[in-house]
């Protein structure tokens, strides 16, 4: 197995065949004999019952996280957070809950937790600003929404949700984004809201190193530095959610703050549909962190979701094929999470660590941030 792939958790390949059963599509006209039913009931039930009913893949951000980096209280408050985020997703989806309100759930949680690049404790631009990225997509009508540099909404994901369901649009940046923001009625916080010390340090060190200058820190900061506990996964980090609900609809999301010290309106591949996010239920639904220029080049969340749907492969073959095959020759890094719709989770990465979590109904809850954990 290569590194950072796990074995896929799966299920038979056999399982999505069975949500649409033969008697019901172009064989209307088979007779079922009593015989056959008794065979069906036999044969059927068991690899019905190991198929979960939903299921769910989050991750933190990929990244430079090793053992001996994390000290022992930073990787406590990350096991914490992620089990916290994984908690609230699978509540939504054990309550019947569509996967579209688990990615959003889970999401939200995590753009107000400090540890993670998204929303309260994205990183700054190299003027001193957060400008968040979001991008969300419901895999059973191929519908996206998506935001790019917005500053005052506290959680861009439910911005990129709006858009998705709100506007005619799929894609909305800047001022124009703000605004559209405030519109709908969505919480606007200061841009102090945003602030971690860890991360303004990490802009000074990085404007430093480039020799540029530093900037004014933003007005209105509540956080408090004393109980800082961020890793500086190196310079960037994300967060993102894939889901399964109980109705075999899968679901994608994707928030960030981006690169640390970005300029000139960067923008990554989190809000890129195809790139950093996919869904559709023809294949699977993906999430992905890493160096966004790679991501945008390759297509990364579509591509293995292709490779799924035209090539018949498995999640975790593709998922592998696209992280460790091709975004390695390229020099890109990062990882991805993935789901298809009959529950079979995967998670793929070439750096050295990636914050990730999955649970399913009926399944144990795994959340690992090191390389070498199953
Ligand atoms: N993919 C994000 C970006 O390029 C950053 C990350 O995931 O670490 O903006």
């Amino acid at each position: 197995m290569q590194s950072g792939g796990t074995p896929e958790l799966a299920v038979d390949d056999t399982v999505p065949k069975l949500r649409g059963c033969f008697w019901m599509g172009e064989h209307r006209s088979v007779r079922i004999t009593p015989l056959l039913l008794v065979l069906l009931a036999t044969t059927l039930s068991p690899v019905v019952d190991a198929a979960p009913k939903w299921a769910i893949v989050i991750h933190g951000g990929a990244g430079v996280i090793e053992r001996k980096e994390l000290t022992a209280e930073q990787e406590a408050a990350y096991r914490a957070a992620l089990t916290r985020a994984i908690g609230a997703g699978s509540d939504v989806l054990g309550k019947g809950g569509t996967a579209l309100d688990a990615v959003e759930a889970t999401i939200v949680l995590m753009e107000d937790d400090p540890l993670f690049n998204a929303g309260r404790g994205a990183v700054f631009t190299a003027e001193g600003r957060n400008e968040l990225d979001a991008s969300i997509m419901d895999g059973r009508t191929l519908s996206a929404g998506a935001v790019a540099g917005v500053t005052r909404t506290r959680h861009p994901i439910s911005l990129a949700r709006r858009v998705m369901e709100k506007s005619p649009h799929v894609m909305l940046v800047g001022a124009g984004a703000d605004t559209y923001s405030r519109e709908q009625g969505l919480e606007q916080v200061a841009p102090g809201w945003f602030y971690t010390e860890h991360r303004w340090e990490s802009l000074e060190k990085t404007l430093k190193e480039k020799g540029l200058p530093i900037p004014a820190k933003p007005a209105g900061i509540t956080s408090d530095p004393a109980k800082d506990v961020v890793h500086d996964e190196g310079k960037r980090g994300t967060v993102g959610v894939v889901a399964l609900d109980a109705n075999g609809n899968l679901a994608a999301g994707t928030s960030t703050g981006g690169m640390t010290a970005k300029r000139w309106g960067r923008v990554g591949d989190s809000p890129i549909i195809g790139a950093g996010t996919y869904a559709a239920n023809s294949s699977c639904a993906v999430s992905g962190t890493g160096t966004g220029e790679y991501f945008i080049r390759l297509t990364v969340a579509r591509e293995i979701c292709a490779l799924v749907e035209y090539q018949h492969m498995s999640l975790q073959a593709a998922a592998d094929e696209v992280i460790h095959e091709r975004l390695t020759a390229l020099g890109g890094d990062g990882g991805i999470i993935a789901i298809t719709p009959d529950g079979t989770m995967a998670w793929s990465f070439n750096s050295v660590g990636m914050y990730r979590a999955r649970a399913a109904d009926g399944q144990a809850v795994q959340v690992a941030i090191y390389k070498d954990e199953r």
